[in-house]
Order: structure tokens, then C-alpha cells, then sequence
């Protein structure tokens, strides 16, 4: 699997890009600003567009995804639990001071825990991690997981959002997400890579090496 990264719009979202080398099919996620780079990248690569994807509903990952949709007539998928604010972009955008005047995506459509995207022979599994927001989900692809707000290097997202919760976030980082292997890279949603093993045990609210000091 190819795997790209864009920093992009308002907040510095990563938004990720996604090809399958033998089928060239590809997938998006989170594209939260400006496509164009994007798009020219699955050009140039002669991939596929299958799949907009999102982690969460939040404004600054989905900004640019009706300009996506407007390319290539694909869905927006989402968990069911945050097709609401994917709804509401311009009322959350409101809410966060910012006067853009962007309309939300259309043909939303909805995923939950367990599902799985194919893009060739490779699968793209939806692990359901609430807590930033309801329906905050990462995507779990061989060794790499999208781990948008849920979970960054050293830290985890905020769950004093609209529908966050430190109950739930705790739970989905400490019983999904530290179950996985230590040796699976870790993509978040804003900064910087990171890994399972590595926030295991250095991460701020619940790395084992910390939590102990
Ligand atoms: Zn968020
Ligand atoms: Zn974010």
C-alpha cells in the first residue's frame, strides 16, 4: 500500500491518500482543505479514486470534500454516530469563528464497527473509537492505522467537544486500540507519526511509562 500524506486546510489536518499498487485503486481520507494536490498525485499515479473516507465528522476533515465529490461523483462515508456533524459543517464552522461559507457534502453515507473497504486484495477495517466525537472511527490498513483525533503522537483528541467523552476515549485507546501490535505505525489525524508500541508507553494520559511516574 501506498500511503500519502497532505497537511492541509484551516488547522493543519493531515488528510491521507491511500493506492493499492496492484489494482492502483485508491481511497481519501479526511480531506479537510484544498484537493487539487491531491488529485494530481492520483493522477500522476494513475490510480482510482474508490473510497472518500472520514474519521470523524469534524469541519477541517471534511472542508474539501465536496470539491472531491464534485471530481468524481463518489460518496462520503462516515460513522453513522457523525453523519450529523457532517451535516452541520456550516453551523460548525460558525461555532468555531470562521465565516467560510462551505456547504456540506452531499450522498453521505454511513459505516459502523467492523466494516471493511477493499481496494484490490487489501482491506481497509473500521475499528469504532468514541470519545472525541460519537462516531470517531480509525481505519486499520495491514500495519498502518488512520487514528484521526483519537489518538496523536503522545497526546489523545479533545473530548470537550459537542458529544466527546474521556470515559469513552479512554476505553477506545486502552481496549481497541493499545490491543493492537506494537509494531503498527500510527497515522493521527494532526502532527506528527507515530506507533502502538510508542504510545503504549510514552503517551501523556496513558503511556505506561508515564502514568507511573
Ligand atoms: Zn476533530
Ligand atoms: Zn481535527
Amino acid at each position: 500500500m501506498i500511503i500519502k500524506t497532505f497537511p492541509m486546510g484551516l488547522i493543519g489536518t493531515n488528510a491521507y491518500l491511500l493506492i493499492d499498487e496492484i489494482s492502483k485503486e485508491a481511497a481519501v481520507i479526511d480531506i479537510g482543505g484544498d484537493f487539487a494536490e491531491v488529485s494530481e498525485e492520483i493522477e500522476k499515479s494513475k490510480a482510482n479514486l474508490k473510497y472518500i473516507l472520514n474519521t470523524h465528522g469534524h469541519f477541517d476533515h471534511i472542508l474539501g470534500e465536496k470539491d472531491v465529490q464534485e471530481a468524481t461523483g463518489l460518496p462520503v462515508y462516515v460513522h453513522e454516530a457523525d453523519k450529523y456533524l457532517v451535516e452541520n459543517l456550516p453551523e460548525q464552522l460558525k461555532r468555531f469563528g470562521f465565516v467560510n461559507n462551505v456547504l456540506p457534502p452531499e450522498n453521505i453515507k454511513t459505516f459502523t464497527e467492523k466494516d471493511i473497504f477493499k481496494l484490490g486484495n487489501e482491506e481497509i477495517k473500521v475499528i469504532h473509537t468514541p470519545g472525541h466525537t460519537p462516531g470517531s472511527s480509525c481505519f486499520l490498513v495491514g500495519k498502518n492505522l488512520f487514528s484521526g483525533d483519537t489518538l496523536f503522537h503522545a497526546s489523545i483528541g479533545r473530548t470537550d467537544f459537542e458529544g466527546g467523552s474521556f470515559a469513552q476515549i479512554s476505553n477506545s485507546i486502552k481496549e481497541k486500540l493499545f490491543k493492537l501490535d506494537d509494531d503498527i505505525d500510527v497515522y493521527p489525524g494532526h502532527d506528527s507519526k507515530t506507533t502502538i508500541g510508542y504510545e503504549k508507553q510514552y503517551n501523556c494520559y496513558f503511556g505506561s511509562k508515564i502514568i507511573q511516574q
